[in-house]
C-alpha cells in the first residue's frame, strides 16, 4: 500500500510512529488480524497523492477512511458520518488541525 501512495519509507515510518489511533475517530489500531476495522489505512489529510509528506499522511481506521473517500476535510467534518461519530474540528488528531488551520501544499522544489 505505502508503494501503491509512493509515501517515502522515512515518513511512512515516522507516521506509524505517530499515530497510534485514527487521527480522526481516535479508535485504538489493533495488532490482532481478526478485526478489520480497527487496522490503520493510509491517508492523505488533503487528497492530493503528491503532497507525501509527513504532515499531510496520516493512519486513520478503515471507515473514516471509507467515509471520508474524496470528500474535502471540512465538507467531510460536517457530514452524518462525523456527527454520529461525534468527530469535531475540536476532536481530531493535532495533524489534523494543522491541516485545517494551514493546509499542506504542494511545495515547488
Ligand atoms: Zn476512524
Amino acid at each position: 500500500m505505502a508503494n501503491r501512495w509512493r509515501i517515502p519509507k522515512d515518513v511512512e515510518e515516522n507516521v506509524r510512529k505517530r499515530d497510534s489511533k485514527c487521527v480522526y475517530c481516535g479508535v485504538i489500531f489493533s495488532n490482532e488480524n481478526n478485526s478489520r476495522k480497527d487496522k490503520p489505512s493510509w491517508e492523505h489529510i488533503v487528497n492530493d497523492i503528491r503532497i507525501n509528506e509527513i504532515f499531510n499522511i496520516a493512519l486513520c481506521c478503515m471507515s473514516c477512511n471509507a467515509s471520508k473517500g474524496s470528500k474535502l476535510l471540512e465538507d467531510w467534518l460536517e457530514s452524518d458520518y462525523c456527527k454520529k461519530k461525534e468527530i469535531t474540528i475540536n476532536s481530531v488528531d493535532e495533524v489534523v488541525k494543522m491541516a485545517l488551520k494551514n493546509p499542506p501544499k504542494m511545495n515547488n522544489k
